[in-house]
C-alpha cells in the first residue's frame, strides 16, 4: 500500500482515502463518489479494528462481506483497496496509541471506554501508510470525525479530513452496518431515531432555543417507542461536544439509542445561517 501511495504522490496525483469498517452501504459509497470528484486514486481500507470495539461488544460478530464490498468498490470507481489483516497492522509488540484528549471522554467515549484510542490509533495509521491528500469521513459518526480533524491538526498531518452528510433510507433510518442486527420489528422501530430528531429540528424552526426543551422533545420521542432504550439524547456545542444551554451556534443534537441488541446512533447538525443572526440551517 505504501509503496503504491508513494507512487502516486511521485506523479503528484491528488490521493483520497475512505476508511471503512466494509459491510458496505451507500453512507460508504457516498463517500467514495465525494472522493472520486476529489481525487485521483481514490483508496478505500476495510479493516474491522479490534482495538476500537470494547470486550462486551461486537466485534466477532461485526457483519464480514469482503467478497460483494470488493464488488461494490469495483463498480464505485475505487482504484484500490487496502484490507490488511489485524496481525499486519497491531503486531505482537504494538505498543504506541493515540489519544485526544477531552473530547474522547464525553459522549461516545463515556458510553465505550477506549473506543476512541482505538480508532484515532487506526486512522492515524491508515492516514501514515497512504498520506492522502483527503481522507473522508461520515457525520453519522459526528464525534469521530471532530475528534479526527482535531488529531490531524494537533499532530500537523498533511491530510486534510473532510466530513459528508449522512445518507438515509426512505424513513430516515441512517445506513449503518449495524442495521443488519435488526429484526423485521426492530426495523421499523429504529425509525424512532429519525422521528424524535425531526421533532427537534422542527422545534428549533419555530424558535425554540433551550437545549433542555430539546431534550425532553426528544426524549418524549423516543419514549414512545418500546423496543427503544436511549443510552443518551443531548445538545452539544459543535467543536467541544460539550453541553450547551441554548443553541446560539453550532451544534449537535446527539442520539445513541438501543433498539434491542443494536447500538444506533444520528444527530442533527445545526449552524447559524452566515449573516443571519437567528436563523439556522439544518443538517439532516
Ligand atoms: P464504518 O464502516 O461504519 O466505520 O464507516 C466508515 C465511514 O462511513 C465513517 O466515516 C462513517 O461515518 C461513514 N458512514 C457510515 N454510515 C454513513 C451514512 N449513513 N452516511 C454517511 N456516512 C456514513
Amino acid at each position: 500500500m505504501k509503496q503504491m501511495a508513494r507512487q502516486a504522490r511521485a506523479e503528484n496525483r491528488v490521493i483520497g482515502l475512505v476508511p471503512t469498517m466494509g459491510a458496505l452501504h451507500e453512507g460508504h459509497t457516498s463517500l467514495i463518489a465525494r472522493a472520486k470528484r476529489e481525487c485521483s486514486p481514490v483508496i478505500a481500507s476495510i479493516f474491522v479494528n479490534p482495538k476500537q470495539f470494547g470486550p462486551k461488544e461486537d466485534f466477532a460478530k461485526y457483519p464480514r462481506t469482503l467478497e460483494s464490498d470488493t464488488e461494490k468498490l469495483i463498480k464505485n470507481g475505487v482504484d484500490a483497496l487496502f484490507a490488511p489483516e489485524a496481525p499486519e497492522i497491531y503486531p505482537r509488540d504494538f505498543a504506541t496509541y493515540v489519544q485526544v484528549d477531552g473530547l474522547s471522554d464525553r459522549l461516545e467515549g463515556r458510553s465505550r471506554p477506549g473506543h476512541f484510542r482505538g480508532v484515532t490509533t487506526v486512522v492515524m495509521k491508515l492516514l501514515q501508510i497512504v498520506q492522502p491528500n483527503f481522507a473522508y469521513f461520515g457525520r453519522k459518526d459526528a464525534q469521530q470525525g471532530r475528534l479526527i480533524a482535531q488529531m490531524a491538526r494537533d499532530l500537523n498531518l498533511d491530510s486534510e479530513i473532510v466530513v459528508c452528510p449522512i445518507v438515509r433510507e426512505a424513513d430516515g433510518l441512517a445506513l449503518s452496518s449495524r442495521n443488519a442486527y435488526l429484526n423485521q420489528e426492530e426495523r421499523r422501530a429504529a425509525a424512532v431515531l429519525h422521528r424524535a430528531l425531526s421533532a427537534a429540528k422542527k422545534e428549533l424552526e419555530a424558535g425554540a432555543r433551550d437545549a433542555l426543551h430539546l431534550q425532553s422533545v426528544l426524549q418524549r420521542m423516543l419514549s414512545v417507542e418500546r423496543l427503544a432504550a436511549v443510552d443518551y439524547a443531548e445538545v452539544v456545542d459543535a467543536e467541544s461536544f460539550e453541553p450547551v444551554v441554548r443553541v446560539s451556534r453550532a451544534c449537535y443534537v446527539l442520539l445513541a439509542v438501543f433498539i434491542g441488541k443494536a447500538r444506533l446512533i444520528d444527530n442533527l447538525y445545526v449552524e447559524p445561517r452566515p449573516n443571519d443572526s437567528d436563523e439556522l440551517v439544518f443538517h439532516l
